[in-house]
């Protein structure tokens, strides 16, 4: 067994339904825990929904209903997507059940007693999309919040303060012990860049006055808490920890927590990046593992959101092209990190040229053949030549390469390597032409040996493909002729080869050529 993995989406903050944005980490992470449990890890994924704050009161307000009915039906809307995509978390967390309530209230106790909270009055910027105060520096040159376009408002409160300078240097210590905890690298670089001057306290309370959907503060019931400290606190609900000293913590999952990550969109950087692992610290825990940053999903340019009208809808992505091409396409074509394109031009490239033409119709003509020319079975290895052992030695390649960039978070790269394999074997196909040694009887022994070297191939592939392609993986390997297949295919199966005079299963026909919308615009 390797170490076990904690993955996490952000906390869905559940003012609209999901969209591409949020299908995306989810799908990643259960894209990880696939590929994880390949490795013969344990892994448990977190995804949940967070549910205080004041845009939410304000949505339920605009829809005739408490916050609580209003976030019992978003959170289903939400859990619901994962289920029709085909996303299986460990749990759907969410920010308002009792258990979380009472840790959060916990945590902020401990950080009273400790000295660690204050309370003062403050006069500044506040942006009410993000639900902060920004810094003069956060504004554009226009003067509005980068993410939201608006201006800010000025407000004074008197509200509780984090001391987070107090924990910076040991968050900057961390950062620079552990140089792969923010992935990719130039995410590292503005994380430093934030720790390395003094750090602002922390306003964690909103009034009541103004707000009452919040956790009440433990110490002043005139008080919520910020949902930012909050919700990120879920990430340590979620495996047992209920706020006491840690000494205390019976059931907390501690091992997990040390092998944490977090999946996350660049917008929320910095409150992963420095409000958490100062919180973190000053609950004597260490920071999380590693943070994996994500980029947006564009379309015409623009950052997907509600505000902005532009939302592509997951569900409707689905019900078009269904859930293996819709994975496919969000893994393959964000290159990890950087903003990605959603177009439906590119999705149904993209599909065609590497499922239905790609793997696809690779399986498909090899099977196809084997059922023609070789009475359906595994025909034997002995005549294979150099050529043969060429093809099988670039394929062999491709196992530790994918893990490779998978263990470097650079999924597109892991499956542009897979497309790159398949495209090998098509043109060893394309080369030795079995189509045309099957009409010589005096080829027998040399279709044979080409048709066995592309079965193979394709067993390594429908190992290598399980995590981001499980249906297909699924159909292949019963396709191949693999009737006992454990649930999850270990990585070590990419060494197995399908058994001479196995019967064959049926031609599968896994990934149909996809057609254009005819009016995709209307359908989102
Ligand atoms: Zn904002």
């Amino acid at each position: 067994m390797g170490k076990p993995l904690y993955i996490t989406t952000p906390l869905y903050y559940v003012n609209a339904k999901p969209h591409l944005g949020h299908a995306y980490t989810t799908l990643l992470g259960d894209t990880l825990k696939s590929f994880a449990l390949q490795q013969g890890r344990e892994c448990f994924f977190l995804a949940g929904t967070d549910e205080h704050g004041e845009k939410i009161a304000q949505s339920a307000e605009k829809a005739g209903k408490s916050p609580m009915e209003f976030v019992d039906e978003v959170a289903a809307l939400f859990e619901g997507t994962w289920k029709l995509l085909g996303l299986n978390p460990d749990i759907s967390y969410r920010t308002t059940r009792p258990s979380h309530i009472k840790l959060v209230q916990e945590a902020l106790q401990r950080l009273k007693d400790q000295g660690d909270i204050r309370f003062s009055s403050y006069t500044g910027k506040y942006c009410l999309g993000c639900e902060r105060f920004r810094t003069d520096q956060e504004w554009d040159e226009k003067g509005l919040c980068p993410d939201h376009q608006r201006p800010p408002e000025i407000r004074e409160e008197s509200n509780y303060f984090f001391n987070m300078e107090k924990y910076r240097q040991k968050t900057l210590e961390y950062y620079r012990g552990h140089s792969d905890a923010i992935v990719p690298h130039h995410y590292m670089k503005e994380a430093l860049a934030m720790l390395e001057e003094p750090l602002e306290d922390l306003c964690i309370s909103r009034p009541t006055s103004r707000i009452t959907w919040g956790i009440p503060l433990p110490f002043d019931r005139n008080y919520v808490t910020y949902v930012w400290f909050d919700a990120l606190l879920s990430y340590l609900g979620g495996l047992g920890y209920t706020g006491r000293p840690l000494a205390e913590e019976k059931s907390f999952r501690h091992d997990l927590w040390g092998q944490s990550q977090h999946l996350i969109g660049k917008d929320i950087l910095k409150t992963h990046a420095v409000y958490w692992p100062t919180m973190l610290l000053a609950l004597g825990l260490e920071p999380a593992r590693q943070l994996q940053v994500n980029g947006f999903w564009l379309t015409a340019g623009l950052k997907m959101s509600k505000s902005l009208g532009n939302v592509v809808d997951p569900v409707k992505v689905y019900e078009i092209f269904g859930a293996e091409a819709f994975r496919y396409f969000l893994m393959r074509d964000m290159s990890y990190g950087v903003d990605a394109s959603f177009t439906w031009e590119s999705f149904v490239s993209r599909a065609n040229s590497e499922l239905a033409n790609g793997i696809g119709n690779l399986a498909s003509r090899t099977l196809t053949l084997v059922h023609k020319n070789l009475e359906a079975r595994v025909p034997s290895a002995a005549h294979r030549n150099d050529e043969d052992r060429a093809l099988l030695a670039k394929v062999d390649g491709l196992p530790s390469k994918f893990a490779e960039e998978f263990a470097n978070a650079r999924y597109h790269v892991a499956l542009a390597s897979f497309a790159e394999t398949v495209a090998t074997c098509d043109r060893y196909i394309n080369d030795t032409k079995p189509w045309s040694l099957a009409k010589d009887p005096a080829q027998k022994d040399r279709l044979a040996a080409v048709l066995g070297t592309m079965l193979d191939a394709l067993s390594l592939l429908s190992v290598v493909m399980q995590s981001v392609l499980p249906e297909g993986s699924r159909k292949l390997r019963s396709a191949l002729g693999f009737t006992n297949d454990p649930e999850v295919l270990a990585w070590e199966l990419t060494g197995l080869r399908p058994k001479e005079g196995t019967p064959l299963g049926e031609v599968p026909r896994l990934y149909p050529r996809l057609e254009l919308p005819k009016d995709p615009d209307a359908t989102v």
